[in-house]
């Protein structure tokens, strides 16, 4: 009978950290459904972002040079060769790989083009 009671107490313990495990996962993986990132959200406009780099206005945004892309931003998380992935500035939406906006710093260890 103790037997019974101490496997049920730890079948219960098991089960409770595997329930707390569950949202902890869910929080470290990315969703495979994330909304991209639109050109005309206000905080993305504010920032001029733009989805492809090339379309970036250059005498409006002197500071943009060819060859910068969220790719090797310093804020952009995406895993290396994805066409979008995660934007520390933009939590909840996907950028593009080849997007680009003004607050582009470029990526520790990463290059230009
Ligand atoms: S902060 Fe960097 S990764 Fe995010 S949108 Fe701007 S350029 Fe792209």
């Amino acid at each position: 009978m103790t037997d019974e009671k101490l496997s049920r107490r730890q079948l219960l313990q098991t089960a409770i950290a595997g329930l707390a495990a569950v949202p902890a996962a869910g929080l470290l993986a990315h969703p495979a459904e994330v909304a991209m990132l639109s050109e005309t959200d206000a905080t993305a406009k504010s920032l001029g972002y733009v989805a492809d780099a090339k379309s970036v206005d250059a005498k409006a945004n002197p500071n943009y040079k060819p060859g910068q892309t969220c790719a090797n931003c310093m804020q952009y998380t995406g895993k290396a060769g994805a066409a979008a992935g995660p934007c520390n500035i933009f939590p909840g939406k996907d950028v593009a790989a080849a997007g680009w906006c003004k607050v582009w710093v470029l990526k520790p260890g990463a290059k230009v083009g």
